[in-house]
């Protein structure tokens, strides 16, 4: 049970990096926090996606056929690096509506990666959690998605 799960590459591997290239993928990884005995504490982590492209000058929108291909390619990704099978930890994958956009700059869609205790207790991470968060990293520089700020 507490063994790691081996990442296997899919047929569409080399889609899934084309993708990345495409969209210019990037990840970052921050501690999630919750409150405990009135204190934050970490609980787990999230890995964002990170997602740029070119987009026409009006403000992208939930359904905009711009930003849809963008959402589904996070989405694609997202799915293949989180690690498969029984794990001891849990995940909730994300692809959030929220487009940093001020007009000058590319804008940026992101898939959010939640690693928690299964049960979702909050208690500090431990070793299985750090392992997953491991193997998502390593399975995102698999496909060049590159570490960002
Ligand atoms: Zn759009």
């Amino acid at each position: 049970m507490t063994e790691a799960v081996q990442f296997t590459p899919t047929p569409s591997g080399p889609d899934l990096v084309d993708l990345v290239r495409r969209y210019r993928m990037t990840w970052r990884t921050q501690p999630e926090l919750a409150m405990h005995d009135g204190q934050l504490m970490p609980i787990g982590f999230t890995v964002q996606i990170i997602a740029r492209y070119a987009h026409p000058a009006h403000p992208p929108l939930p359904d905009c056929p711009e930003c849809a291909p963008v959402r589904r390619a996070l989405r694609l990704v997202a799915d293949a690096v989180v690690p498969k099978g029984e794990h001891v930890a849990w995940y909730n994958v994300q692809v959030l509506e929220a487009v940093q956009y001020d007009g000058a700059r590319d804008p940026a869609l992101s898939a959010t990666i939640t690693v928690l205790h299964k049960g979702r207790e909050n208690r500090p991470p431990d070793d299985l959690e750090i392992a997953c968060v491991t193997e998502i990293r390593e399975n995102l520089q698999e496909l060049g998605v590159v570490e960002s700020d």
